[in-house]
């Protein structure tokens, strides 16, 4: 058996859970997003600044994802929400399966909105698809300008693209304009914000948006 074999079946089994993670999710009117990025681009503190803004207005649960320690697990919690830990000892994305078991360690009935923080990485996390409604990507301003021409598919696949650290742009070089011209050549589709997660710049915007998402989400009619 070939190697390219293999890989299709790992995929294959992948697609299985994962659509049925989303008809459970869908079932239940839970909204969910895959945030994906490169290691250090802010997912995290994205998600803290997330969660203190939609306090009180939509019930959230957050899946972390990492290759090592629930850091970001405990930084979450503080925030008042069910958390669960995956870690993957070495594993470069999450599937669908450590997703699964993780809902069902979550009081998944009563969740409007969840968050799914993927393992650092713009390159695999695009191939496994995890039973979420949407993929965010995000990308801090210190990567420059060309990721989405060397990743397409990360930014191909996502719908909504987060711009974040704005506050580093007087200090840096990029052009934040041929930026988002790269990410729409590769998705015309993508949404774009600007966060600073310092400042807090963007953030009610990007809330907002995802209040909406999260709202609009064709509730418990299910389309399982
Ligand atoms: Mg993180
Ligand atoms: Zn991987």
């Amino acid at each position: 058996m070939s190697v390219i074999t293999i890989e299709r079946k790992i995929l294959e089994k992948n697609d299985e859970i994962a659509r049925s993670n989303r008809a459970l999710l869908e079932k239940l009117g839970v909204f969910a997003l895959n945030l994906v990025s490169s290691p250090g681009s802010g997912k995290t503190s994205l998600l803290e600044r997330t969660l203190e803004q939609l306090r009180g207005r939509l019930r959230m649960a957050v899946i972390e994802g990492d290759v090592h320690t629930d850091l970001d697990a405990q930084r979450v919690a503080r925030y008042g929400v069910p958390v669960v830990q995956i870690v993957t000892h070495g594993g470069c994305h999450l599937e669908a399966k450590l997703v699964q078991d993780a809902l069902s360690r979550l009081p998944i009935e009563k969740t409007q909105a969840l968050f799914i923080e993927n393992v650092g990485n713009l390159i695999c996390p695009a191939n496994y698809d995890l039973g979420e409604a949407m993929k965010v990507v995000v990308i801090s301003t210190t990567e420059g300008e060309d990721k989405p021409l060397k990743y397409p598919a990360m930014f191909r696949n996502a719908h909504a693209l987060v711009i974040n650290k704005a506050d580093l742009l007087p200090y840096l070089s990029l052009r934040i304009e041929d930026l988002r011209r790269n990410a729409l050549q590769v998705n015309p589709g993508l949404v774009g914000f600007e966060t600073s997660c310092v400042t807090g710049s963007g953030i009610e915007e990007w809330c907002e948006w995802l209040y909406e998402q999260a709202s609009t989400k064709p509730s418990r009619s299910g389309s399982a």
